[in-house]
């Protein structure tokens, strides 16, 4: 299905609302019906029909069916959150007694749910430092039911060989879902690798302007419908009629903005890449860790993020980040401005203090729609700045 389709018309049945070029946002929790015959038939599949918004609302359902197309899976369900939709994809899968493989280095959330809370219920969990199916055949047993991935991960940019992964799961009947945050539907579509499950935090470019938390989880109508059932209903980390409204409109213009970011990313590392003042450039097209995604053909390209560690150590990294005019000093990423996310000001979290201890010096640029050369100006005068650590304004 051809992009701009999905993007301007697909699911849109603008007959049903006036002929409104923009979709109405059903802002209602529940549906009434002029009959129980008409209640009982909507009740037969609350997935599918408007009943109660928790389970199905046709704002909601129009978003579903877009990023459904664009990952080309059968279905989507869309919550509250990325951590929310993670969260629901790993509880439908796992049972007391089963055994989870996990990326070694996952977004911090998807950590702490696989390192804390899967084993609170029994479930014996492993992290696997390394991208290559082999690094995880040798660690599946009789009782793994789930591998996690994220590739690449939105710090260090690690990727893993989703295919061969993917394919060695498949014949043992482990399922995997990977985390396709970085890289969007546009430049890596995980499903058609053989992944069986896809999840994103929406409210990085999907939705793209920093005004809502979006999560989405992609793939066959079984598995949709499993979810659905289980934690989407239960814990009801859902997405409401206006989130999903915005995330409509920010979806609109992704190949727009990742086109256009992607290209300012390129310049900005170039200029990263040999300043002296940056120690390592840390990006998704480094030898390093691309030999799995990009190098490979999995992945089609570079989106928005870069991390770099500076010489002179986390105050220098402080500095920097100080002395920054055009980026804010933020966390997240994905939208339309620029962003510095010192990581060692993760340390004063309990959360983080791994993470915060492993990158003390690291700081992730992500960068937004402004002028190149404006941002590559302001990332020019604070590493000056950080250079020169007792110099005042
Ligand atoms: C932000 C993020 C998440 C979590 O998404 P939220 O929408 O913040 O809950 C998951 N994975 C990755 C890679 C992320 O960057």
């Amino acid at each position: 299905m051809d992009l701009s389709y999905i993007l301007n018309h697909l699911g849109e049945d603008r007959a049903r609302h006036y002929g409104a070029v923009v979709p109405p946002v059903y802002q209602t929790s529940m549906f009434c019906f002029e009959t129980v015959a008409a209640m009982r038939a909507a009740l037969a599949d609350e997935l599918k029909t408007p009943f109660y918004t928790r389970g199905n609302n046709p704002t909601v359902e129009l978003l579903r069916t877009k990023l459904a197309a664009l990952e080309g899976a059968e279905d989507c369900l869309v919550f509250g959150s990325g951590s929310g939709a993670i969260a629901a994809g790993v509880l439908a899968l796992v049972a007391a007694g089963d055994h989870v493989l996990c990326v070694a280095k996952p977004y911090s959330w998807t950590r702490v749910l696989v390192r804390d809370w899967l084993p609170r219920f029994g479930i014996r969990v492993d992290f696997v430092d390394g991208g290559a199916v082999a690094d995880y055949a040798a660690l599946v047993t009789a009782q793994t039911k789930l591998i996690v991935l994220e590739s690449p991960n939105s710090l260090t940019f690690e990727q893993q060989d989703l295919s061969a992964i993917a394919e060695m799961a498949r014949a043992r009947g482990i399922v995997t879902l990977c985390d396709n945050s970085y890289a969007t539907p546009l430049l890596q579509t995980p499903l058609a690798l053989g992944i069986d499950l896809v999840a994103h935090s929406g409210t990085k470019y999907l939705n793209g302007h920093s005004d809502a938390l979006v999560g989405v989880l992609a793939g066959s109508a079984a598995l949709i419908r499993k979810v659905f059932r289980g934690p989407y209903m239960t814990f009801g980390a859902v997405l409401g009629p206006h989130e999903a409204w915005l995330a409509l409109r920010g979806l609109r213009t992704l190949p727009l903005r990742l086109a256009r970011i992607a290209q300012t990313t390129r310049a900005v590392a170039d200029f990263l890449r040999t300043h002296e003042q940056v120690e390592t450039l840390y990006e998704a097209a480094a030898p390093t860790v691309s030999r799995f995604g990009l190098n490979a053909g999995e992945l089609a390209g570079s989106s928005g993020l870069i991390s770099i560690t500076l010489r002179g150590g986390p105050a220098a990294a402080d500095r920097f980040c100080d002395a920054l005019q055009r980026f804010l000093i933020a966390c997240s990423w994905g939208g339309y401005e620029s962003l510095a996310f010192p990581i060692a000001g993760l340390s004063v979290s309990e959360n983080y203090q791994a993470t915060a201890a492993r990158y003390a010096t690291l700081v992730r640029l992500s960068i937004g729609l402004e002028e190149p050369d404006l941002l590559i100006a302001d990332l020019a005068q604070a590493l000056a700045r950080s250079a020169n650590g007792s110099d005042h304004d």
